[in-house]
């Protein structure tokens, strides 16, 4: 299997874990899968054995005892996953958000991914953060030796929760930065300094960088299987029968987890429709229905944070799949010096709805008071558009909403909701004693440059 960029005409390839080393291609463009290949049998396999066969797909220049150990390391005894009615729960990882899905697989990923490919330097991996990436990646990262981990994050744009996971986090390879502006800045800040090659070269002696966002493709290849773990778990359960097609409702910001429903179709799993699910954030909505991507716009801070983006990385590799490099170029080309493009060929399998802060508030309290499911702010998202989708179009296929987040993360949001100010059932061991943990990372900085500089310089 080989891998090339969104951006590049000569369609030069690389394998995968040198794209795992690389996190973004060196034309600023997302390393794309060359082909997808079918997965075999799965239903009624367990969940490991479901993400091996999906990895081994395409990590082909990672040996299969290499997988297996990594995938063993990273779940055995804190799976992320579970189906749950209509839902797919994803958070019961180590920070309690569906980042940690696959962020406890890839720094595995990652040290061999840097062996194989004879880099001797420390790898240090940049992340801008809305929130929950970043306490995934210092959770993941901790300490594993040959890395360096240095998170950005929006200073007035995380819950209290988010902060502290991030704030209080040990480890001697990790430094968290606030940084004034909103995900978007901290996005772009981290992009600029991939493709500068005068800054890169400054630290080549002793450094790589790479990146934990879902513009890796270490990051996004291991959410594959979720998609197909939930659609094992309905057949298992007699819900649907096997080649039955299912829907997605996906909560969504850098449109990496809806991304990975996508390529979990391209691998053969039988998915109707995937329907991205936005905060009032809502440029991926317009984009799906309009065929205009706009992000001159206010940027808006709601109560689903994580999905608080404008600029949604992972559709690249979207356009990419739907008209090539070409409208890449095209469209990224103009998203630079407009600040919008035009592009109207998505495949009909994406179907969009927005929901705002009030529809939020009111989703998870009336879910609680239905069946006494407690949603965060993100799924809440998802279910308010999942219930909007079926109004509008009838569709009665069975429809599965992801569970991004704990309620117990955005708790002061969910007790708001709930008129209690509190959170019904018990708070996940990790979330439990942050308030007591020392801060051990304060800085806030408006330059990520600079910053970064510092730190390296201080570990030479
Ligand atoms: C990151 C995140 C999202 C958005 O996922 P993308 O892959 O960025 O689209 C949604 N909900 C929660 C809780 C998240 O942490």
């Amino acid at each position: 299997m080989h891998f090339s960029s969104t951006r590049d005409k000569l369609g030069n390839r690389v394998g995968a874990s040198e794209a795992i080393v690389a996190g973004l291609a060196p034309d600023g463009g997302l390393y794309v899968p060359g082909e997808f290949p079918r997965l075999g049998d799965f239903v009624g396999k367990p969940y490991d054995e479901i993400a091996f066969g999906v990895l081994r797909l395409f990590l082909t220049d990672f040996s299969g005892e290499e997988l297996r150990k990594q995938i063993h390391a990273a779940y055995d005894g804190c799976l992320p996953v579970k189906s749950n009615g209509g839902y797919l729960e994803l958070f019961h990882g180590r920070t309690s958000a569906f980042k940690d899905v696959a962020l406890q697989l890839f720094p595995h990923l990652l040290t061999s991914a840097l062996a194989k490919n004879g880099v001797r330097q420390t790898a240090v991996v940049l992340v801008a953060t809305s929130g929950d990436t970043g306490s995934a990646v210092l959770a993941g990262m901790a300490d594993v030796p040959g890395t360096r981990a240095i998170v950005f994050y929006p200073e007035n744009g995380v819950s209290r929760t988010q902060r502290l996971q991030m704030t209080t986090r040990a480890g001697a390879n990790l430094h968290v930065f606030g940084i004034k502006g909103n995900f978007d800045d901290a996005q772009t800040a981290v992009k600029n300094i991939f493709e500068d090659k005068v800054f890169r070269a400054e630290f080549a002696d002793k450094y790589v960088f790479t990146s934990a966002n879902s513009i890796n493709l270490g990051r996004l290849l291991p959410q594959i299987a979720y998609y197909f773990h939930a659609y094992s778990e309905l057949v298992r359960k007699g819900e649907i029968e096997g080649g039955d097609e299912i829907n997605f409702v996906v909560p969504t910001g850098n449109f990496g987890n809806i991304l990975a429903g996508w390529y979990a179709k391209k691998t053969g799993l039988p998915v109707g429709k995937l329907v991205c699910a936005t905060n009032s954030n809502n440029v991926l909505y317009d984009f799906i229905k309009t065929g205009v991507y706009n992000k001159n716009r206010a940027f808006q801070t709601t109560i689903s944070p994580s999905m608080d983006i404008l600029v949604s990385s992972n559709l690249e590799r979207l356009v990419y799949d739907a008209g090539g490099c070409g409208a890449v170029v095209a469209a990224y080309t103009s998203l630079r010096e407009t600040g919008l493009f035009k592009y109207e060929q998505l495949p009909d399998t994406f179907d969009a709805d927005f929901a705002t802060d009030e529809e939020t508030m009111e989703t998870i309290r009336r879910v609680y008071h239905d069946d006494g499911t407690v949603l965060d702010p993100h799924t809440a998202v998802g279910k308010c558009v999942c219930e909007k989708y079926k109004q509008r179009t009838g569709d009665d296929t069975r429809t599965v909403v992801l569970a991004t987040a704990s309620p117990h993360k955005f708790a002061e949001t969910v007790g708001r909701a709930l008129g209690c100010g509190c959170v019904p059932g018990e708070t996940p061991d990790n979330l439990r004693d942050l308030e007591t943990k020392p801060v051990l990372h304060g800085g806030v900085t408006d330059d990520i440059g600079e910053e970064i500089r510092n730190v390296l310089n201080k570990n030479r």
